[in-house]
């Protein structure tokens, strides 16, 4: 029998065959290595690709297979975004502020996948500091879309997500501040998983908003969005908003069935503008679920409609205190010629921060300054305990939510970037999730025009062993496989 191509594997295929010895890591860890040079003059995903220290791994993860020693992850190729902290490696954020940022540590997400016997790979594009939903917001180069080259992969984990779908890496890790790595999964026709805030450890991730910021998986099926988050979970003192909670084997579950599992509609997420195509694929993956046993109803989450306004307040002030480390004296970019202190610090940020990220910094400042702060910020703060109470009501009555993972599918490169609220805009259904600190998961739906299409389930917080399960059960009766792109 002749072996289907390493890099088109899933994890658990990947992990099979290497276990029974039929395929080595470092062969693995080539044919990925290949793929990615085949593959990425078109789709630019990777910023760093660290082939020599990736088959040193593959190379330690074969000697671990061969005293029987392997778990799920060993062996396997994967990415991580470019702002999660990689020992050595250049984690630059896509910001000419930390182009030459090599991290003396790991991010204890990182940590965890590495002491599995994961092979990391390299670092995914971004937009800068995570802010965006195009991954235009790079300052070296935009990611495109694997299914169209003309269209965007979505944003803030462009890089993550388009190398997913084109197989140049088993699995990558991204984070989702307000849907960056829901909304380029649904974008890329991959899943995408925000795990409950504190879940993942956030130490190692560069900080946006902190309130907020969450580490994820991306991957090709939900089984392996299970294994990798059973990996990369659990409390850690390094991060004092981490959850002590125990960490399920979310994988032993998933093919428990969905019958009289209570799906709530929020209504507030079916707006009339929204795109019909979209509309009308959320309402087929309904209806899949309603034929595997699953107790349909609508529900309200009133105060959806402040949510946008609410994290557009809060994230850029969480980021304007975040990213005020940046001053040219400790670390990443400094601008030489200057005349004194002050005037170093003003011209580093000036040359070190792009547009989208300065816009940032003084909306937050603004929010967050005398005489503003109670008008926006605090207001803000008290919107955001509404939005999160309307969560904890809701799932009083059901067990899952279903809605949209995004109004669209994946658009034009270069059509939102002069236009900073209709990119905003791109994140409606993503961002209360966030705000809530309750788990979320993009799955694909389909194609509308050959363009990939996800469906959003949310759960309570700790809920990801039921929002897995469901997002399984969905999968596997809505059976279109991998949505492989043409590259
Ligand atoms: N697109 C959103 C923003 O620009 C979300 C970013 C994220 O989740 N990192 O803020």
């Amino acid at each position: 029998m002749t072996l289907p191509n390493p890099w088109s594997l899933t994890i658990s295929e990947a992990h099979r065959l290497l276990v029974n010895k039929e395929l080595s890591a470092v062969e693995l860890t080539e044919s990925v290595i290949e793929r990615i040079k085949h593959t990425d003059s078109k789709i630019n995903s990777f910023i760093t690709i660290t082939e020599e220290s990736a088959l040193e791994s593959a190379a330690n993860a074969d000697s671990i297979i061969s005293k029987g020693e392997a778990s799920m992850l060993t062996g396997i190729p994967f990415q991580a975004k470019d702002n999660i902290c990689t020992t050595g490696i250049n984690t630059t954020c896509a910001s000419k502020m930390l182009e030459n940022f090599r991290p003396n540590y790991d991010a204890t997400a990182i940590t965890k996948l590495k002491s599995e016997g994961a092979v990391l790979l390299g670092k995914g594009n971004l937009d800068e500091f995570a802010m965006g939903s195009s991954t235009e917001n790079s300052v070296f180069f935009p990611t495109k879309n694997p299914h169209d080259l003309s269209a965007v992969p979505g944003g803030s984990s462009g890089g993550p997500a388009a190398s997913v779908s084109a197989e140049q890496c088993l699995f990558s890790i991204g984070s989702d501040t307000g849907g960056s790595v829901r909304q380029p999964a649904s974008f890329c026709g991959v899943v995408g998983l925000k795990p409950t805030y504190g879940r993942v450890s956030r130490f190692g991730l560069v900080a946006f908003a902190s309130s907020l910021d969450q580490i994820g998986p991306l991957t090709k099926n939900v089984e392996d969005s299970a294994f990798v988050l059973e990996a990369i979970s659990g409390n850690d003192p390094k991060d004092s908003t981490s959850n002590t909670e125990d960490v399920p084997n979310y994988s032993k579950y998933l093919n428990d069935d969905i019958k009289g599992l209570k799906i709530g509609v929020p209504k507030e997420y079916f707006v009339d503008e929204m795109d019909s195509a979209v509309a009308s694929t959320v309402r087929s993956s309904i209806k899949i679920l309603e034929e595997l046993g699953a107790d349909i109803s609508e529900v309200s989450l009133p105060h959806t409609s402040y949510a946008l306004a609410v994290y557009y307040i809060i994230a850029p002030a969480e980021a304007s205190s975040n990213l005020s480390r940046y001053d040219g004296v400790k670390f990443g970019y400094s601008h030489s010629e200057s005349t004194d202190i002050w005037d170093a610090l003003e011209k580093t940020r000036q040359h070190g921060f792009g547009p989208e990220v300065k816009r940032r910094i003084l909306l937050g400042t603004y929010a967050l300054s005398s005489g503003y702060y109670d008008a926006y910020y605090l207001k803000a703060q008290k919107v955001r305990s509404l939005i999160r109470q309307d969560f904890v009501n809701v799932f009083k009555d059901v067990d899952i939510l279903i809605a949209p993972s995004t109004p669209t599918v994946a658009f034009p490169l270069g059509e939102k970037t002069s236009d900073p609220v209709q990119m905003y805009l791109n994140d409606i259904f993503t961002i209360p999730a966030n705000i809530a600190g309750i788990p979320a998961i993009s799955i694909p739906a389909g194609l509308i025009k050959n363009m990939p299409i996800g469906v959003q389930l949310m759960g309570s917080h700790h809920s990801e062993k039921m929002l897995l399960k469901t997002a399984h059960a969905y999968e596997t009766a809505a059976n279109h496989g991998f949505l492989k792109p043409s590259i």
